[in-house]
């Protein structure tokens, strides 16, 4: 557990976070390997706000990455507290330029996506890793072991920062399953007019 991460709320930004649109695959840009940030920027920061309440604002939503909002940077937000698969964890966080240091043996769940609304998959992914990063503002440089949910959460959002989906990790087509639940909520297709 790192205290200070877990102390950690958007309060200390400063700023407002806006609410922005998430971009959905096969958008470029979700397959674009972010660059690293001054974590201690105003874009920097004001990015880490929208974030957080882009998060909020999103049902079910555990973390988002810049990319999945049209930026291409290394930032990203964590918040698995509200999840029921959740266990240990450091509430909502921000982090810069993360990379995993240190990775447990791998365990295989189902994974979903704002960015890919219509379907869920099969990732392995490890089950404790230590993360390294930047704090958003302060600069402050963090180090981070995380567990089981939180510890999945923080490699897909690592990943979208290098470009990647976590469709680019399940085993194969037979691993990728749609989303039914999502499906059936839509409205029905608007019946249209010929002209
Ligand atoms: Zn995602």
């Amino acid at each position: 557990m790192n205290h200070r991460l877990a102390a950690w709320t958007e309060a200390e930004l400063g700023v407002s976070g806006r609410v922005l649109d998430v971009v959905r695959a096969p958008a470029p840009v979700l397959s674009t390997p972010g660059a690293a940030v001054d974590p201690t920027d105003a874009s920097t920061v004001q990015l880490a706000a929208d974030l957080v309440v882009t998060m909020r604002v999103s049902p079910g939503c555990v973390g988002l990455a810049a990319p999945q909002v049209g930026a291409r940077v290394k930032v990203f937000c964590v918040d698995v507290s509200q999840h029921p698969k959740a266990r240990d964890h450091h509430g909502t966080f921000v982090l810069c330029n993360a990379s995993v240091v240190e990775a447990s043996r791998n365990e295989k769940a189902r994974e979903g996506c704002m960015s890919v609304p219509d379907l869920t998959g099969d990732v392995k992914r490890s089950t404790r890793v230590v993360v390294h990063g930047w704090l958003p503002g302060t600069g402050e440089e963090i180090t981070v072991e995380a567990n089981a949910f939180e510890a999945r959460a923080l490699q897909h959002e690592i990943d979208h920062c290098d470009g990647m989906l976590f469709l680019d990790r399940v085993a194969g087509a037979h691993a990728v399953y749609a989303r039914q639940t999502y499906l059936q909520a839509r409205p029905p297709d608007v019946i249209r007019s010929e002209p």
